[in-house]
Protein backbone atom coordinates (compact mmCIF):
# COMPACT_ATOMS: atom_id res chain seq x y z
CA UNK A 1 0.00 0.00 0.00
CA UNK A 2 1.16 3.59 -0.55
CA UNK A 3 1.77 5.12 2.37
CA UNK A 4 0.76 8.70 3.00
CA UNK A 5 2.61 11.72 1.91
CA UNK A 6 4.13 13.54 4.61
CA UNK A 7 3.01 17.34 5.05
CA UNK A 8 5.53 19.47 3.77
CA UNK A 9 6.01 22.11 6.99
CA UNK A 10 9.71 22.79 6.18
CA UNK A 11 11.29 24.77 3.22
CA UNK A 12 15.04 25.28 2.87
CA UNK A 13 16.53 27.67 0.16
CA UNK A 14 20.22 27.56 -0.54
CA UNK A 15 21.24 30.63 -1.96
CA UNK A 16 20.99 34.17 -1.24
CA UNK A 17 21.19 36.26 -4.59
CA UNK A 18 18.09 37.87 -5.77
CA UNK A 19 16.17 34.69 -6.39
CA UNK A 20 16.85 33.06 -3.15
CA UNK A 21 15.82 36.15 -0.81
CA UNK A 22 12.70 37.02 -3.63
CA UNK A 23 11.32 33.97 -3.50
CA UNK A 24 12.39 33.44 0.62
CA UNK A 25 9.99 37.11 1.29
CA UNK A 26 7.44 35.65 -0.89
CA UNK A 27 7.16 32.57 0.76
CA UNK A 28 7.00 34.21 4.19
CA UNK A 29 4.36 36.36 3.09
CA UNK A 30 2.38 33.64 2.38
CA UNK A 31 2.76 30.94 3.93
CA UNK A 32 3.83 32.32 7.47
CA UNK A 33 7.53 31.21 8.12
CA UNK A 34 6.84 29.84 11.25
CA UNK A 35 4.59 32.28 12.83
CA UNK A 36 2.24 29.74 14.06
CA UNK A 37 1.36 25.83 13.79
CA UNK A 38 -0.06 26.50 10.42
CA UNK A 39 3.03 28.21 8.68
CA UNK A 40 5.92 26.55 6.97
CA UNK A 41 9.44 26.76 8.62
CA UNK A 42 11.87 28.96 5.90
CA UNK A 43 15.18 28.82 6.20
CA UNK A 44 17.77 30.17 3.58
CA UNK A 45 21.07 29.13 3.92
CA UNK A 46 23.88 31.15 1.60
CA UNK A 47 27.98 30.66 1.26
CA UNK A 48 29.63 33.55 2.21
CA UNK A 49 32.51 32.83 0.04
CA UNK A 50 30.79 32.36 -3.42
CA UNK A 51 29.44 35.75 -4.13
CA UNK A 52 26.06 37.04 -6.23
CA UNK A 53 25.77 37.40 -9.87
CA UNK A 54 25.73 41.02 -9.03
CA UNK A 55 24.12 41.87 -12.46
CA UNK A 56 20.38 42.04 -13.32
CA UNK A 57 19.63 45.86 -13.05
CA UNK A 58 16.64 45.96 -15.49
CA UNK A 59 13.29 44.71 -13.93
CA UNK A 60 10.06 44.34 -16.10
CA UNK A 61 6.63 46.42 -14.57
CA UNK A 62 5.39 42.96 -13.04
CA UNK A 63 8.65 43.75 -9.99
CA UNK A 64 5.71 46.62 -8.70
CA UNK A 65 3.08 43.97 -8.00
CA UNK A 66 5.96 41.71 -6.25
CA UNK A 67 7.41 44.62 -4.20
CA UNK A 68 3.71 45.64 -3.01
CA UNK A 69 2.72 41.71 -2.24
CA UNK A 70 6.22 41.11 -0.28
CA UNK A 71 5.34 44.52 1.53
CA UNK A 72 8.18 46.77 0.18
CA UNK A 73 7.18 50.31 0.26
CA UNK A 74 8.35 52.38 -3.06
CA UNK A 75 10.02 54.95 -1.42
CA UNK A 76 12.50 52.80 0.68
CA UNK A 77 13.29 50.38 -2.11
CA UNK A 78 14.53 53.19 -4.66
CA UNK A 79 16.68 54.90 -1.67
CA UNK A 80 17.81 51.81 -0.56
CA UNK A 81 18.28 49.84 -4.10
CA UNK A 82 19.38 53.29 -5.85
CA UNK A 83 16.54 52.50 -7.89
CA UNK A 84 15.65 54.64 -11.14
CA UNK A 85 12.57 54.27 -13.41
CA UNK A 86 12.45 52.52 -16.48
CA UNK A 87 9.58 53.47 -18.83
CA UNK A 88 11.13 51.28 -21.52
CA UNK A 89 13.59 50.19 -23.84
CA UNK A 90 15.42 51.86 -26.68
CA UNK A 91 16.80 49.42 -28.94
CA UNK A 92 19.81 51.37 -31.57
CA UNK A 93 21.25 50.03 -34.78
CA UNK A 94 18.99 46.89 -34.30
CA UNK A 95 17.42 47.30 -37.97
CA UNK A 96 20.43 48.26 -39.82
CA UNK A 97 23.88 48.78 -38.87
CA UNK A 98 25.26 52.45 -37.70
CA UNK A 99 25.23 55.11 -40.48
CA UNK A 100 22.80 53.26 -42.77
CA UNK A 101 19.71 55.56 -44.17
CA UNK A 102 16.79 54.81 -42.08
CA UNK A 103 15.37 54.89 -39.05
CA UNK A 104 18.55 54.14 -36.11
CA UNK A 105 15.87 52.99 -33.11
CA UNK A 106 12.94 52.17 -31.97
CA UNK A 107 11.39 52.16 -28.52
CA UNK A 108 9.62 49.51 -26.39
CA UNK A 109 7.64 51.00 -24.27
CA UNK A 110 5.56 49.58 -21.12
CA UNK A 111 2.41 51.22 -21.65
CA UNK A 112 -0.44 49.67 -23.17
CA UNK A 113 -1.51 50.85 -26.99
CA UNK A 114 -4.41 53.46 -25.96
CA UNK A 115 -7.85 52.32 -26.65
CA UNK A 116 -10.69 54.59 -25.39
CA UNK A 117 -13.41 52.20 -23.83
CA UNK A 118 -15.52 50.86 -27.11
CA UNK A 119 -12.98 52.05 -28.82
CA UNK A 120 -11.02 50.85 -32.14
CA UNK A 121 -7.90 49.09 -31.40
CA UNK A 122 -5.45 50.84 -33.07
CA UNK A 123 -2.67 48.83 -34.62
CA UNK A 124 -4.47 47.70 -37.80
CA UNK A 125 -5.12 51.49 -38.32
CA UNK A 126 -1.92 52.58 -38.18
CA UNK A 127 -0.76 49.94 -40.39
CA UNK A 128 -3.66 51.25 -42.70
CA UNK A 129 -2.01 54.67 -42.51
CA UNK A 130 -4.46 56.23 -39.93
CA UNK A 131 -1.77 57.58 -38.23
CA UNK A 132 0.67 61.01 -39.08
CA UNK A 133 3.05 59.64 -42.01
CA UNK A 134 6.38 58.73 -40.20
CA UNK A 135 5.68 58.27 -36.50
CA UNK A 136 6.38 54.42 -35.22
CA UNK A 137 3.68 52.68 -34.19
CA UNK A 138 4.96 53.14 -30.56
CA UNK A 139 5.15 56.81 -31.17
CA UNK A 140 1.80 56.75 -32.41
CA UNK A 141 -0.12 54.37 -29.86
CA UNK A 142 1.19 56.10 -26.42
CA UNK A 143 2.76 59.26 -25.10
CA UNK A 144 5.08 57.45 -23.24
CA UNK A 145 7.59 57.83 -25.59
CA UNK A 146 7.53 61.10 -26.53
CA UNK A 147 7.67 61.40 -22.12
CA UNK A 148 10.51 59.14 -22.16
CA UNK A 149 12.23 60.80 -24.94
CA UNK A 150 12.44 64.12 -23.01
CA UNK A 151 13.54 62.74 -20.07
CA UNK A 152 10.67 63.22 -17.85
CA UNK A 153 9.41 60.19 -15.22
CA UNK A 154 6.22 58.18 -15.53
CA UNK A 155 4.46 59.28 -12.61
CA UNK A 156 3.88 62.87 -10.15
CA UNK A 157 5.21 63.71 -7.03
CA UNK A 158 1.51 62.81 -5.30
CA UNK A 159 0.86 59.50 -6.77
CA UNK A 160 0.14 56.42 -4.64
CA UNK A 161 3.25 54.15 -4.49
CA UNK A 162 3.64 51.51 -7.35
CA UNK A 163 0.73 53.65 -9.31
CA UNK A 164 1.16 56.22 -12.36
CA UNK A 165 -0.50 57.20 -15.86
CA UNK A 166 2.10 55.92 -17.34
CA UNK A 167 3.40 52.10 -16.79
CA UNK A 168 7.03 51.64 -15.58
CA UNK A 169 9.41 49.19 -13.91
CA UNK A 170 12.56 50.17 -12.60
CA UNK A 171 16.57 49.94 -12.80
CA UNK A 172 18.57 49.33 -9.51
CA UNK A 173 21.65 48.20 -8.12
CA UNK A 174 21.24 44.09 -7.92
CA UNK A 175 23.80 43.62 -4.79
CA UNK A 176 21.94 46.74 -3.14
CA UNK A 177 18.47 44.73 -3.86
CA UNK A 178 19.73 41.75 -2.42
CA UNK A 179 20.33 43.02 0.73
CA UNK A 180 17.19 44.83 1.10
CA UNK A 181 15.19 41.50 0.39
CA UNK A 182 17.41 40.07 2.64
CA UNK A 183 16.59 42.03 5.46
CA UNK A 184 12.66 42.22 4.92
CA UNK A 185 12.37 38.44 4.38
CA UNK A 186 14.02 37.81 7.83
CA UNK A 187 11.59 40.64 9.30
CA UNK A 188 8.74 37.92 8.05
CA UNK A 189 10.21 35.39 9.94
CA UNK A 190 12.93 33.70 7.24
CA UNK A 191 15.43 32.15 9.12
CA UNK A 192 19.04 32.45 8.26
CA UNK A 193 22.16 30.35 7.97
CA UNK A 194 25.70 31.49 6.80
CA UNK A 195 27.55 28.28 5.32
CA UNK A 196 28.47 26.64 2.44
CA UNK A 197 27.09 23.39 0.96
CA UNK A 198 29.67 21.28 0.96
CA UNK A 199 27.84 17.86 -0.41
CA UNK A 200 24.27 17.38 -1.20
CA UNK A 201 22.79 13.72 0.09
CA UNK A 202 20.27 11.80 -2.05
CA UNK A 203 17.97 9.19 -0.19
CA UNK A 204 16.71 6.18 -1.31
CA UNK A 205 14.41 7.26 -3.22
CA UNK A 206 16.60 9.96 -5.05
CA UNK A 207 14.98 12.83 -3.59
CA UNK A 208 17.01 15.09 -1.50
CA UNK A 209 17.71 13.68 2.04
CA UNK A 210 19.86 16.78 3.35
CA UNK A 211 22.55 19.09 2.59
CA UNK A 212 25.93 19.07 4.29
CA UNK A 213 27.30 22.97 5.17
CA UNK A 214 31.19 23.42 6.35
CA UNK A 215 30.45 25.89 9.38
CA UNK A 216 26.60 24.45 9.87
CA UNK A 217 26.33 20.89 10.10
CA UNK A 218 23.97 18.96 8.22
CA UNK A 219 20.56 20.80 7.11
CA UNK A 220 17.10 18.83 6.12
CA UNK A 221 13.69 20.20 4.93
CA UNK A 222 10.55 18.77 3.27
CA UNK A 223 11.14 21.19 0.27
CA UNK A 224 14.20 22.49 -0.75
CA UNK A 225 14.41 25.60 -3.49
CA UNK A 226 17.83 25.55 -5.77
CA UNK A 227 18.97 28.92 -5.82
CA UNK A 228 22.41 28.26 -6.37
CA UNK A 229 22.43 30.77 -9.47
CA UNK A 230 24.83 28.78 -12.51
CA UNK A 231 26.30 27.00 -10.13
CA UNK A 232 23.07 24.71 -9.43
CA UNK A 233 24.28 22.72 -6.78
CA UNK A 234 20.54 20.44 -6.13
CA UNK A 235 18.91 20.25 -9.42
CA UNK A 236 21.95 20.06 -11.58
CA UNK A 237 24.85 18.50 -9.67
CA UNK A 238 23.01 16.15 -7.31
CA UNK A 239 19.81 15.15 -9.33
CA UNK A 240 20.91 15.51 -12.86
CA UNK A 241 18.15 17.31 -14.24
CA UNK A 242 19.39 17.80 -17.90
CA UNK A 243 19.52 21.36 -19.15
CA UNK A 244 18.43 22.27 -22.48
CA UNK A 245 20.99 24.52 -24.30
CA UNK A 246 19.48 27.09 -26.59
CA UNK A 247 22.81 28.74 -28.30
CA UNK A 248 21.89 27.66 -31.84
CA UNK A 249 19.12 30.05 -31.32
CA UNK A 250 20.02 32.65 -28.73
CA UNK A 251 23.68 33.31 -29.40
CA UNK A 252 24.91 35.43 -27.09
CA UNK A 253 27.14 33.29 -24.31
CA UNK A 254 29.64 35.89 -22.91
CA UNK A 255 28.90 39.50 -20.92
CA UNK A 256 31.45 41.93 -19.97
CA UNK A 257 30.22 44.48 -17.41
CA UNK A 258 30.91 47.79 -16.04
CA UNK A 259 29.94 50.62 -13.66
CA UNK A 260 30.39 53.69 -15.24
CA UNK A 261 30.43 57.48 -12.90
CA UNK A 262 28.59 60.06 -14.74
CA UNK A 263 30.28 62.79 -15.75
CA UNK A 264 28.20 65.29 -13.51
CA UNK A 265 26.06 65.17 -11.06
CA UNK A 266 22.81 66.77 -12.69
CA UNK A 267 23.36 64.46 -15.69
CA UNK A 268 19.73 63.78 -16.86
CA UNK A 269 18.94 59.99 -15.78
CA UNK A 270 17.27 58.05 -19.00
CA UNK A 271 14.15 56.42 -17.68
CA UNK A 272 14.83 53.27 -20.46
CA UNK A 273 17.29 50.97 -20.82
CA UNK A 274 19.39 51.56 -23.96
CA UNK A 275 19.70 48.82 -25.58
CA UNK A 276 22.39 49.01 -28.82
CA UNK A 277 23.08 46.80 -31.52
CA UNK A 278 26.95 46.06 -32.15
CA UNK A 279 29.05 43.67 -34.40
CA UNK A 280 28.16 40.63 -32.66
CA UNK A 281 25.89 41.07 -30.07
CA UNK A 282 24.68 44.11 -27.65
CA UNK A 283 25.39 46.69 -25.11
CA UNK A 284 23.03 47.34 -22.44
CA UNK A 285 23.13 50.82 -20.81
CA UNK A 286 21.75 51.61 -17.23
CA UNK A 287 21.39 54.84 -15.42
CA UNK A 288 20.80 54.35 -11.61
CA UNK A 289 21.04 57.32 -9.62
CA UNK A 290 24.71 57.39 -8.88
CA UNK A 291 25.83 55.72 -11.68
CA UNK A 292 25.54 53.89 -14.93
CA UNK A 293 25.34 49.84 -15.62
CA UNK A 294 26.66 48.99 -18.95
CA UNK A 295 27.63 45.48 -20.42
CA UNK A 296 28.47 44.02 -23.73
CA UNK A 297 26.85 40.87 -24.43
CA UNK A 298 28.24 39.01 -27.40
CA UNK A 299 28.37 35.68 -29.17
CA UNK A 300 31.61 33.90 -28.78
CA UNK A 301 31.30 31.86 -31.46
CA UNK A 302 31.41 35.00 -33.97
CA UNK A 303 33.88 37.48 -31.77
CA UNK A 304 36.78 37.00 -29.35
CA UNK A 305 36.87 38.35 -25.73
CA UNK A 306 39.59 41.14 -26.77
CA UNK A 307 37.51 42.63 -29.22
CA UNK A 308 34.54 42.58 -27.38
CA UNK A 309 36.49 44.66 -24.85
CA UNK A 310 37.23 47.09 -27.59
CA UNK A 311 34.11 47.38 -28.60
CA UNK A 312 32.53 48.07 -25.07
CA UNK A 313 35.66 50.64 -24.48
CA UNK A 314 34.40 52.35 -27.49
CA UNK A 315 30.76 52.64 -27.09
CA UNK A 316 31.75 54.11 -23.03
CA UNK A 317 34.69 56.87 -24.52
CA UNK A 318 37.17 57.93 -22.29
CA UNK A 319 34.58 57.40 -19.28
CA UNK A 320 35.78 53.96 -19.65
CA UNK A 321 39.54 55.04 -19.10
CA UNK A 322 40.91 53.20 -15.88
CA UNK A 323 37.94 50.59 -15.09
CA UNK A 324 38.37 47.40 -15.83
CA UNK A 325 35.25 45.41 -16.87
CA UNK A 326 34.27 41.88 -15.53
CA UNK A 327 33.55 39.21 -17.69
CA UNK A 328 30.82 36.67 -17.39
CA UNK A 329 30.00 33.11 -18.94
CA UNK A 330 26.36 32.85 -19.32
CA UNK A 331 24.79 29.28 -19.71
CA UNK A 332 21.88 30.12 -22.08
CA UNK A 333 18.94 27.74 -22.00
CA UNK A 334 16.99 25.93 -19.11
CA UNK A 335 16.27 23.10 -17.43
CA UNK A 336 13.54 20.54 -18.62
CA UNK A 337 12.03 20.29 -15.71
CA UNK A 338 12.28 23.28 -12.93
CA UNK A 339 10.60 20.72 -10.25
CA UNK A 340 12.15 17.00 -9.43
CA UNK A 341 10.99 15.20 -6.69
CA UNK A 342 11.17 17.31 -3.48
CA UNK A 343 13.38 20.13 -4.84
CA UNK A 344 12.59 23.36 -6.97
CA UNK A 345 15.16 25.32 -9.35
CA UNK A 346 14.20 28.97 -9.12
CA UNK A 347 16.48 31.83 -11.02
CA UNK A 348 19.99 30.66 -12.46
CA UNK A 349 19.84 27.42 -11.45
CA UNK A 350 16.77 27.07 -13.46
CA UNK A 351 17.76 28.46 -16.33
CA UNK A 352 18.95 32.09 -18.37
CA UNK A 353 18.56 33.34 -21.74
CA UNK A 354 19.69 36.72 -22.01
CA UNK A 355 19.63 39.95 -20.48
CA UNK A 356 17.37 41.60 -23.27
CA UNK A 357 14.36 42.07 -22.05
CA UNK A 358 14.71 41.13 -18.14
CA UNK A 359 13.38 37.91 -18.12
CA UNK A 360 15.23 36.87 -15.48
CA UNK A 361 14.30 38.48 -12.66
CA UNK A 362 10.40 38.22 -13.87
CA UNK A 363 11.40 34.35 -14.24
CA UNK A 364 11.88 34.70 -10.90
CA UNK A 365 8.38 36.56 -9.95
CA UNK A 366 6.71 33.75 -11.44
CA UNK A 367 8.58 30.71 -9.62
CA UNK A 368 8.09 32.38 -6.48
CA UNK A 369 4.50 32.95 -7.13
CA UNK A 370 3.74 29.35 -8.26
CA UNK A 371 5.17 28.04 -5.76
CA UNK A 372 3.57 29.65 -2.82
CA UNK A 373 -0.02 29.35 -4.53
CA UNK A 374 1.04 26.01 -5.35
CA UNK A 375 2.11 25.02 -2.34
CA UNK A 376 1.81 21.48 -1.81
CA UNK A 377 0.94 21.42 1.75
CA UNK A 378 -0.30 17.89 1.83
CA UNK A 379 3.14 16.67 0.66
CA UNK A 380 1.84 15.19 -2.51
CA UNK A 381 4.10 16.91 -4.47
CA UNK A 382 4.08 15.02 -7.95
CA UNK A 383 0.94 16.61 -8.99
CA UNK A 384 2.14 20.28 -7.90
CA UNK A 385 6.00 19.45 -9.58
CA UNK A 386 3.86 18.40 -13.16
CA UNK A 387 1.94 21.73 -13.27
CA UNK A 388 4.79 23.73 -11.93
CA UNK A 389 7.05 22.25 -14.78
CA UNK A 390 3.80 22.27 -17.48
CA UNK A 391 4.22 26.76 -16.79
CA UNK A 392 7.14 27.38 -16.54
CA UNK A 393 8.28 25.45 -19.76
CA UNK A 394 5.57 27.27 -21.53
CA UNK A 395 6.76 30.38 -20.28
CA UNK A 396 10.56 29.69 -20.85
CA UNK A 397 9.37 28.83 -24.60
CA UNK A 398 7.56 32.00 -25.35
CA UNK A 399 10.13 34.36 -24.29
CA UNK A 400 12.81 33.02 -26.39
CA UNK A 401 10.38 33.25 -29.24
CA UNK A 402 10.31 36.83 -28.11
CA UNK A 403 13.68 37.84 -27.31
CA UNK A 404 14.57 36.09 -30.76
CA UNK A 405 11.85 37.94 -32.47
CA UNK A 406 14.70 40.97 -31.91
CA UNK A 407 17.10 39.45 -33.83
CA UNK A 408 16.00 37.14 -36.39
CA UNK A 409 13.84 40.55 -38.28
CA UNK A 410 17.13 42.36 -38.84
CA UNK A 411 18.27 43.69 -41.73
CA UNK A 412 21.57 43.63 -40.65
CA UNK A 413 24.30 42.08 -43.12
CA UNK A 414 27.54 43.67 -41.84
CA UNK A 415 28.05 40.67 -39.49
CA UNK A 416 27.76 36.99 -39.44
CA UNK A 417 26.36 37.46 -35.83
CA UNK A 418 23.08 39.46 -37.54
CA UNK A 419 23.00 37.18 -40.84
CA UNK A 420 23.33 33.87 -38.66
CA UNK A 421 20.35 35.14 -36.39
CA UNK A 422 17.93 34.94 -39.76
CA UNK A 423 18.72 31.80 -40.65
CA UNK A 424 15.47 29.81 -40.47
CA UNK A 425 17.01 27.49 -39.16
CA UNK A 426 17.70 29.34 -35.62
CA UNK A 427 14.28 30.10 -35.47
CA UNK A 428 12.22 28.12 -33.45
CA UNK A 429 9.23 26.70 -35.65
CA UNK A 430 6.53 27.98 -33.32
CA UNK A 431 7.95 31.99 -33.65
CA UNK A 432 8.20 31.09 -37.79
CA UNK A 433 4.52 30.08 -37.32
CA UNK A 434 3.69 33.69 -35.74
CA UNK A 435 5.57 35.60 -38.53
CA UNK A 436 3.85 33.38 -41.16
CA UNK A 437 -0.05 34.76 -39.68
CA UNK A 438 1.32 37.86 -38.91
CA UNK A 439 2.69 38.84 -42.96
CA UNK A 440 -1.37 39.30 -43.64
CA UNK A 441 -2.44 40.73 -40.11
CA UNK A 442 -1.71 42.52 -37.21
CA UNK A 443 -1.20 40.26 -34.16
CA UNK A 444 -4.03 39.72 -31.88
CA UNK A 445 -4.71 39.08 -28.18
CA UNK A 446 -6.21 35.68 -29.76
CA UNK A 447 -2.12 34.52 -30.90
CA UNK A 448 -1.33 34.65 -27.24
CA UNK A 449 -2.24 32.34 -24.22
CA UNK A 450 -1.88 35.29 -21.71
CA UNK A 451 -1.14 33.18 -18.90
CA UNK A 452 1.51 31.77 -19.80
CA UNK A 453 3.01 35.04 -21.52
CA UNK A 454 5.43 36.91 -19.10
CA UNK A 455 5.31 40.06 -22.35
CA UNK A 456 1.96 41.25 -23.03
CA UNK A 457 0.77 41.11 -26.74
CA UNK A 458 1.53 44.97 -27.36
CA UNK A 459 5.12 44.46 -26.17
CA UNK A 460 5.72 41.93 -29.21
CA UNK A 461 3.71 44.66 -31.07
CA UNK A 462 6.04 46.98 -30.89
CA UNK A 463 8.96 45.29 -31.35
CA UNK A 464 7.54 43.82 -34.20
CA UNK A 465 7.32 46.87 -35.78
CA UNK A 466 10.07 48.69 -34.52
CA UNK A 467 11.39 46.42 -36.38
CA UNK A 468 9.61 47.34 -39.42
CA UNK A 469 7.77 43.81 -39.99
CA UNK A 470 6.43 43.99 -43.07
CA UNK A 471 2.68 43.20 -42.60
CA UNK A 472 0.68 43.71 -46.11
CA UNK A 473 -3.20 43.96 -44.18
CA UNK A 474 -6.02 41.80 -45.65
CA UNK A 475 -8.13 44.62 -44.72
CA UNK A 476 -10.03 47.31 -46.39
CA UNK A 477 -12.82 49.86 -45.34
CA UNK A 478 -15.21 47.33 -44.68
CA UNK A 479 -13.11 45.37 -41.83
CA UNK A 480 -11.64 48.58 -41.13
CA UNK A 481 -14.41 51.05 -40.61
CA UNK A 482 -13.78 53.16 -37.77
CA UNK A 483 -10.93 54.87 -39.34
CA UNK A 484 -11.70 58.42 -38.57
CA UNK A 485 -11.51 57.94 -34.78
CA UNK A 486 -8.63 56.31 -34.96
CA UNK A 487 -7.03 59.04 -36.73
CA UNK A 488 -8.09 61.38 -34.32
CA UNK A 489 -7.56 58.92 -31.51
CA UNK A 490 -3.51 59.23 -32.49
CA UNK A 491 -4.19 63.16 -32.97
CA UNK A 492 -5.61 62.99 -29.26
CA UNK A 493 -2.32 61.25 -28.40
CA UNK A 494 -0.01 63.47 -29.52
CA UNK A 495 -1.98 66.49 -27.72
CA UNK A 496 -1.92 64.33 -24.37
CA UNK A 497 1.63 64.08 -24.73
CA UNK A 498 2.54 68.11 -24.40
CA UNK A 499 0.28 68.18 -21.86
CA UNK A 500 1.97 64.97 -19.59
CA UNK A 501 5.19 67.12 -19.92
CA UNK A 502 3.89 69.93 -18.03
CA UNK A 503 2.78 67.58 -15.32
CA UNK A 504 5.07 64.78 -15.29
CA UNK A 505 8.65 65.28 -13.28
CA UNK A 506 11.59 65.00 -14.80
CA UNK A 507 13.57 62.01 -14.04
CA UNK A 508 15.86 62.74 -11.88
CA UNK A 509 14.14 65.05 -9.76
CA UNK A 510 11.18 62.74 -9.86
CA UNK A 511 13.85 60.06 -7.94
CA UNK A 512 15.25 62.83 -5.86
CA UNK A 513 12.10 63.33 -5.12
CA UNK A 514 12.07 59.88 -3.53
CA UNK A 515 14.93 60.00 -2.09
CA UNK A 516 14.41 62.99 0.00
CA UNK A 517 11.32 61.75 1.34
CA UNK A 518 12.97 59.54 3.81
P1 LIG B 1 23.18 34.37 -7.89
O1 LIG B 1 23.03 35.82 -7.79
O2 LIG B 1 24.41 33.82 -8.56
O3 LIG B 1 23.12 33.81 -6.40
C1 LIG B 1 23.58 32.52 -6.07
C2 LIG B 1 23.58 32.35 -4.57
O4 LIG B 1 23.84 30.99 -4.26
C3 LIG B 1 24.64 33.17 -3.82
O5 LIG B 1 24.08 33.68 -2.63
C4 LIG B 1 25.71 32.13 -3.45
O6 LIG B 1 26.37 32.44 -2.23
C5 LIG B 1 24.81 30.91 -3.26
N1 LIG B 1 25.52 29.64 -3.40
C6 LIG B 1 26.05 29.11 -4.54
N2 LIG B 1 26.61 27.92 -4.25
C7 LIG B 1 26.43 27.71 -2.92
C8 LIG B 1 26.77 26.68 -2.02
N3 LIG B 1 27.45 25.59 -2.42
N4 LIG B 1 26.43 26.80 -0.71
C9 LIG B 1 25.74 27.87 -0.27
N5 LIG B 1 25.38 28.88 -1.07
C10 LIG B 1 25.71 28.80 -2.39
N6 LIG B 1 17.89 39.68 -15.10
C11 LIG B 1 16.98 40.66 -15.23
O7 LIG B 1 15.82 40.48 -14.84
N7 LIG B 1 17.32 41.86 -15.79
C12 LIG B 1 18.55 42.12 -16.27
O8 LIG B 1 18.81 43.22 -16.73
C13 LIG B 1 19.51 41.08 -16.20
N8 LIG B 1 20.76 41.27 -16.66
C14 LIG B 1 21.65 40.24 -16.58
C15 LIG B 1 22.92 40.40 -17.14
C16 LIG B 1 23.83 39.36 -17.10
C17 LIG B 1 25.17 39.53 -17.74
C18 LIG B 1 23.49 38.16 -16.42
C19 LIG B 1 24.48 37.03 -16.30
C20 LIG B 1 22.26 38.01 -15.83
C21 LIG B 1 21.32 39.03 -15.92
N9 LIG B 1 20.05 38.88 -15.39
C22 LIG B 1 19.13 39.86 -15.55
C23 LIG B 1 19.68 37.68 -14.64
C24 LIG B 1 19.76 38.01 -13.14
O9 LIG B 1 21.03 38.52 -12.84
C25 LIG B 1 19.51 36.77 -12.30
O10 LIG B 1 18.33 36.16 -12.74
C26 LIG B 1 19.35 37.13 -10.85
O11 LIG B 1 20.40 37.90 -10.38
C27 LIG B 1 19.22 35.90 -9.99
O12 LIG B 1 20.43 35.27 -9.75
P2 LIG B 1 20.42 34.04 -8.73
O13 LIG B 1 19.90 34.50 -7.42
O14 LIG B 1 19.74 32.88 -9.38
O15 LIG B 1 21.95 33.64 -8.62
Amino acid sequence: MKSMPTPVKSVLIVGGGTAGWLTAAFLARTLGAGADDNSVRITLVESKEIGIIGVGEGTFPSIRGTLAAIGIDEARFIRECHATFKQGIKFTDWVRPPGAPGNDHYFHPFSLPSQRPGGPELLPYWLQGAAAPGVGFAAAATMQKRVADAAHGPKRYNDADFMGPLNYAYHFDAGKFAALLSTHAQSLGVRHVLATVERVELDQQGAIGAVHTREAGVLTADLYIDCTGFRAALIGDALGTPFRNINDTLFVDRALAMQVPYETADTPIPSYTIATAHEAGWTWDIGLHQRRGIGYVYSSRHTDDTRAEQVLRQYIGPASDGLNPRQLKLNVGYREQHWVKNCVAVGLSGGFLEPLESSGIGLIETAAYLVSYLFPHNGDLAPVAKVYNEMMKARYERIVDFVKLHYCLTQRKDNAFWTDNTDPASIPESLRDKLSMWRTRAPHRMDFVVDLEMYPPSSWQYVLYGMEYPTAQYANARTLPRVDEARKEFQMIEQMSHRALADLPTHRALVEHFLQRG
